[in-house]
């Protein structure tokens, strides 16, 4: 049994990537959210992909968080099995890695190592690699994938999305907080950097979530111009969202008619406009003879 890094043995090599004869992806758009931890990015994530799948797309919401909490509020509370999850325990196959949520989002869970015993940053190279010899994405065709990502430390693994054409638009979930802007600033240095070595991926915007800090508005908005980027929404601090998680759902199920869940509806429209989609499976332009 794998317990510490999960090296690249532990999975099984002899298994033919065999994706492209389920095929017939549609593009896709890769959204990613990126922020500080505890900032709001699982609860904006679930929020844009249910009100996404209320309009009819297929999204699939891949949580890169070792907390595996990511899509909880789609799934009535509960914590499903985890990616690395399923590798530790030797199954294979997509059975119980990718679990329907509310509207049919596409649930997913990278997972992460036991506390204490390896790298998180790992364990998502490692869970991505796992769903894309799985045939994730071409088995459910998603037409719109957000990533829900980790970001107090820009490691390899957590840029992973960024870096290897998994994500081509980067959000940052904020607010008026100093460690929260100075995650931000971090990140967007990330993806400015891995710009610069010719990776596809850009910054898209902020997305503030907003904690009532006082001048909040002013300070999100300098951030975001010294960022050379713009704010898509300010999603008010509301205690509606804290109802609607002891019920173990989204706003947009919990309070579909309450001034927040409008907040929700007018982010996820404006993520769609702000977006493009490209084809690829779970990473954009990439087919299997990419793969070795
Ligand atoms: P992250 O995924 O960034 O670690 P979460 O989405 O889990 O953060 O959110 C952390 C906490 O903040 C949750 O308990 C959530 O209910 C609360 N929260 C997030 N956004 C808001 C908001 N706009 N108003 C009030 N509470 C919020
Ligand atoms: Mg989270």
């Amino acid at each position: 049994m794998v317990v510490l890094l999960i090296p690249e043995s532990s999975y099984d090599h002899s298994v033919t990537l065999n994706c492209n004869n389920i095929t017939g992806n549609g593009p896709i758009r890769r959204v990613a959210l990126y922020g500080k931890g505890g900032i709001g990015k699982s609860t904006v994530a679930s929020n844009v992909s249910a009100a996404l799948a209320e309009k009819g797309h297929r999204v699939m919401q891949i949580g890169c968080d070792p907390k595996a909490d990511s899509t909880r509020l789609l799934r009535g509370g509960s914590k499903g099995p985890s990616v690395l999850d399923s590798v530790r325990e030797g199954r294979t196959g997509l059975d119980g890695i990718v679990s329907e949520g509310y509207a049919g989002v596409l649930c997913v869970e990278c997972g992460g190592p036991r506390p204490g015993t390896g790298c998180a940053g790992r364990g998502i190279i490692v869970a991505f690699e796992t769903l894309e010899r799985r045939c994730a994405v071409e088995t459910f065709r998603p037409d719109v994938i957000i990533y829900d990502v980790l970001g107090d430390v820009v490691c390899g693994g957590f840029a992973m999305p960024i870096r290897d054409g998994y994500a081509r638009d980067v959000f940052i979930v904020t607010s008026g907080e100093t460690m929260s802007l100075y995650a931000a600033a971090n990140i967007s240095e990330a993806v400015h950097c891995l710009r610069e070595d010719g990776c596809d991926a850009r910054l898209s915007g902020l997305i503030q979530n907003s904690r009532d800090v006082q001048g909040e508005d002013e300070l999100v908005s300098r951030a975001a111009g010294s960022m050379g980027t713009e704010i898509v929404s300010r999603i008010p601090r509301s205690r509606t969202v804290q109802e609607c998680e002891a019920a173990g759902k989204t706003v947009i199920e919990g309070a579909p008619d309450s001034p927040q869940a409008v907040a929700y509806r007018a982010l996820a429209a404006k993520i769609l406009a702000a977006t493009e989609a490209s084809e690829g499976g779970l990473r954009q332009n990439y087919t299997q003879e990419d793969y070795s």
